[in-house]
C-alpha cells in the first residue's frame, strides 16, 4: 500500500512539518560522499558540522550523536553517574528514560504553572545523600531558572545536564542556551527546529569530558587494538551530517517563520480564555512549539492550586481531567488541524513509572498542564493564513 503524504491534501494540517533544504543542496553534498566512500566514523561532514555547531550555539565544545536520546544516555555514563537524579515529570518519556536505562534513580519535581519548567524552589527539599545530578529540560524552548538551579547544584556538589531537545539556538541575555549547567543535550531529530533526520548533540564545558563522549558514542576504541572502556555506538553518519550542514544554512529564516506564526497565535488567541506560556524578554525564543492551556482553572492570570483534576467543563457539560482540551482537540481534528497534547500523560503518570512515581512527592502542577495542553500547529511552512484559521476554529468553540 502507498501511503500518501497528508499534506495538501484535504488540507490536513499535522502539528509539524519537517524543514527540508532544496533537493539539489542536498544532492550536491552527496558527490565527495560518494567519491570518498568515507559514510561514517567521524568523516569530514561530521567534522564540519561540528565545529559550525559550535559557533553558531556559542558553546566551547560539541559532541555529535545519532541521535538526541543516545547523546542523554552517553553524557551521564561519561560523567560516571551513579544514584538518584532529579528531573522533571513534564517532558518527553527520553530524558527519564535515559536516567534509567543508566541505572539511575529519577526523582520527580513538579514544575512551575508559568512555563512549565522545574520549579528549582522545590527541587532543594528531592536532595538526599544519594543524589547525584539534576537533569531539567528547557520545555518549549523555555529556559529553566539556570540560576537558582546552579546555585543548589554547587551547595549539594550536583551535577546538572539540561535536556536542551526543544532549545536549539536560542539564548538568554545573550548567553547560547548551550552553556547552562554542565551540559546540554540537543535532539536533531526531524521535527525539531534543526535537524540532522535523527541525531543529537552534547555541549559541554570541561574540556575533560569530550574524551570521555568520543568513547563512550564509539564502543570506547582508543586505538587499533585498545579499547578502554564498555561503550556503545551513538556515531552520527556522513549523511545525517550533510543534511545538518545544508539545514544550518536555513536554520534563522525558518526560525523567523516559527517567530511568526507564534505572533500571530498570541494574537488571534488573546481573550478567549486560554493561557499561553508568557514571552521571556530575556529568552531569544526558537518558537519550537506553540502550546496553549485549556481550563476553567487558568482563566485569568493566577492558577488556583486547588483540584489538579480540574481542567475545565465542554458546554455540553462533560467536566474533569482534560474533557474541555479533549473537545477542543477533537473540534480542531476534524477541520483538518491535528495538534498534539504534548506532554500527555505526564511521565511519572505512566504504568511503567510507578514504581519511581510513588518514591516521589506528587505533582500537581505537572499533572494539570498535562491535562489542558495543546500544542498547535507551528512550522515554517505553515501559512499565516492558515494560523488565523486555528485561531478563528479555537474561538468558535470556546467563545
Ligand atoms: C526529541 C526529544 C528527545 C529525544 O531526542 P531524539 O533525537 O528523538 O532521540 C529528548 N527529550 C526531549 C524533550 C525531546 O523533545
Amino acid at each position: 500500500m502507498k501511503i500518501e503524504p497528508n499534506i495538501g491534501k484535504n488540507k490536513e494540517i499535522m502539528v509539524t512539518r519537517p524543514s527540508l533544504p532544496p533537493f539539489d543542496e542536498y544532492v550536491g553534498m552527496l558527490r565527495s560522499l560518494w567519491d570518498s566512500a568515507w559514510l561514517t566514523n567521524m568523516g569530514p561532514c561530521h567534522e564540519e558540522l561540528r565545529e559550525k555547531l559550535a559557533a553558531y550555539l556559542h558553546v566551547p565544545h560539541v559532541e555529535l550523536f545519532a541521535n538526541g536520546h543516545l547523546a542523554l544516555e552517553m553524557v551521564i555514563q561519561a560523567m560516571g553517574l551513579e544514584g538518584e537524579i532529579i528531573t522533571t515529570p513534564y517532558s518527553f518519556v527520553s530524558t527519564s528514560h535515559a536516567i534509567v536505562r543508566c541505572g539511575c534513580k529519577p526523582v520527580f519535581c513538579d514544575i512551575r504553572e508559568d512555563d512549565c519548567t522545574i520549579d528549582a524552589d522545590k527541587i532543594e527539599a528531592l536532595v538526599t545523600d544519594k543524589t547525584v545530578a539534576i537533569v531539567p529540560t528547557h520545555v518549549y524552548g523555555h529556559i529553566c531558572d539556570v540560576e537558582k538551579i546552579d546555585g543548589i547544584a554547587r551547595r549539594h556538589g550536583l551535577k546538572v545536564i539540561y535536556d536542551g531537545a526543544h532549545a536549539f539556538g536560542e539564548s538568554r541575555r545573550g548567553v547560547g542556551v548551550g552553556n547552562f549547567g554542565d551540559a546540554t543535550m540537543f535532539s536533531f531529530h526531524a521535527t525539531k527546529v534543526f535537524h540532522t533526520i535523527e541525531g543529537g548533540a552534547v555541549t559541554f564545558r570541561d574540556e575533560a569530558l569530550g574524551p570521555m563522549l568520543y568513547k563512550y558514542k564509539n564502543f570506547g576504541i582508543t586505538g587499533k587494538e585498545t579499547v578502554e572502556l564498555i561503550g556503545g555506538n551513538g556515531k552520527m553518519n556522513e549523511f545525517q551530517a550533510a543534511m545538518g550542514l545544508c539545514n544550518l544554512r536555513h536554520v534563522d529564516g525558518e526560525i523567523a517563520r516559527r517567530r511568526e506564526i507564534a505572533g500571530i497565535y498570541r494574537k488571534g488567541l488573546a481573550g478567549l480564555g486560554v493561557r499561553m506560556c508568557p514571552e521571556n524578554p530575556d529568552v531569544e525564543s526558537n518558537a519550537a512549539y506553540f502550546p496553549i492551556f485549556v481550563g476553567t482553572r487558568w482563566e485569568g492570570t493566577s492558577a488556583d492550586a486547588g483540584d489538579a483534576d480540574d481542567a475545565g467543563c465542554t458546554r455540553d457539560g462533560k467536566c474533569g481531567s482534560g474533557a474541555l482540551r479533549d473537545a477542543l482537540y477533537d473540534h480542531l481534528g476534524d477541520h483538518g488541524f491535528h495538534c498534539r497534547k504534548y506532554f500527555y500523560p505526564c511521565i511519572n503518570d505512566l504504568e511503567c513509572y510507578r514504581g519511581y512515581a510513588l518514591d516521589s512527592p506528587p505533582t500537581p502542577i505537572a499533572h494539570r498542564a498535562a491535562s489542558q495542553v495543546l500544542t498547535l500547529p507551528i512550522y515554517a511552512g505553515l501559512e499565516p493564513s492558515t494560523a488565523e484559521e486555528i485561531c478563528d476554529r479555537i474561538r468558535e468553540a470556546l467563545g
